[in-house]
């Protein structure tokens, strides 16, 4: 078996409204696929976290070392690839289309044993998992307060557990969309504040101290991934729990993190931080510092698929008759290629979702849909 050709897939659809984060305006939605074909027919699907074009050209530039070579040897290619771009690499684009690259070939390796990936990955422990929502971004034109408050209660009543929030716009304004969302929900449901890093430590300690009072799952990104100085002031002087690690890439960009626990909650994104093959590895630096991991997800179709093989696959920690089980971030943002690209669209029931038990990532590739979406040249 050996690798033949490697394609990129670039979609872009425009947004009927624009919508922000703290720190990135949206108006257009771009994702890309890489597709990976054998000698025998075979085809791998992954994807790239991040910026579509220049992920696409980083994972052209990594294609010539991939042809003729034989896509079971998954460790192998992971160090080669990363070793010839280490000099000027070791983070960034260069992680997330090896990423990409990667999970093309483990979805080549699950369809070659005729087993979905996350039994290759060591078994799978769960056929489901609880989705929470993310979304709530500062949309153009609304009363973010009122328009936050009426997408959220909208979740709880689709049977979300729980839902999680765009904040860094500000302490005050923050404050009253946080107290108007709790009240939307009610009391039960879990609520999630995500600011994008786009506070300094002394804003983030001061709505992390005043946001409490509303029972907060977890304080995500409150500053810029680079300063973690930064992360343990908040840490230390707020009482909500810190999550972050989007986009910390890779084991080595995992090891302070973990090391020093400046978060409670990592997130590492397949998509970002290496694919399957360093997930694994960060997952097992995540549970011997006792660090929980619930995965970021942010993508299309082949994302979700991708992270809910992991997610099968993700051990207890501590191991107990009714362990913890990971949750599963669900986009709900304007995004067609959360459904388009595939034949069966992945969809969640009262705020489940069923992991694909088909080979490799479980799912199947609309081509059709491809083509609809590629990216005209602009
Ligand atoms: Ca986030």
């Amino acid at each position: 078996m050996k690798i033949e050709t490697v394609r990129t897939h670039i979609l872009d659809f425009k947004l009927g409204t624009a919508f922000e984060s703290a720190s990135m305006r949206f108006d257009r939605r771009q994702h890309v696929l890489v597709e990976i074909v054998c000698d025998d027919g075979t085809t791998g699907w992954g994807e790239c976290l991040g910026p579509a074009q220049a992920n696409a050209a980083v994972v052209r530039t990594y294609a010539k070392w991939l042809i003729g070579r034989n896509p079971l040897d998954t460790e192998i290619l992971w160090l080669e690839l990363y070793n010839a771009l280490r000099d000027q690499g070791q983070r960034g684009l260069t992680v997330t289309a090896l990423s990409g690259i990667d999970i093309a070939l483990w979805d080549i390796k699950g369809k070659r044993f005729g087993v979905p990936v996350s039994v290759l990955l060591g078994g799978r422990m769960r056929e489901s998992v609880k989705a929470y929502a993310t979304g709530s971004f500062r949309r153009d034109g609304v009363d973010r307060v009122a328009d936050v408050a009426t997408e959220t209660a909208r979740y709880a009543k689709e049977g979300f557990h729980a839902v999680k929030i765009k904040i860094g716009f500000g302490v005050a304004e923050d404050l009253k969309v946080i107290a108007a969302v709790r009240e939307a929900i009610g009391p039960e449901r879990g609520l999630m504040i995500d600011a994008n890093h786009g506070y300094d430590a002394l804003e983030a300690i001061e709505l992390g101290n005043k946001a409490a009072k509303y029972d907060i799952g977890w304080f995500e990104e409150p500053v810029v991934p680079e300063q973690l100085d930064a992360y343990r002031a908040v840490r230390a002087r707020q009482p909500i729990p810190v999550a972050g690690g989007e986009t910390w890439h890779g084991r080595y960009g995992m090891k302070e993190p973990l090391e020093t626990r400046v978060v409670d909650i990592i997130q590492p994104d397949i998509c970002g931080t290496g694919g399957f093959t360093e997930m694994r590895r960060i997952a097992d630096m995540a549970s011997l510092h006792g660090v929980r991991l619930v995965p970021h997800v942010w993508g299309t179709a082949v994302q979700i698929a991708a992270s809910l093989q992991f997610m099968a696959a993700q051990l207890p920690n501590p191991v107990r008759p009714q362990p913890l089980s990971p949750i599963l971030e669900f986009d709900r943002t304007e995004n067609p290629f959360r459904q388009a690209v595939v034949t069966k669209p992945l969809e969640h029931v009262g705020g489940v979702v069923a992991i694909p038990d088909g080979p490799g990532l479980g799912i199947e590739i609309d081509r059709a849909a491809l083509e609809k979406y590629a990216l005209k040249e602009d």
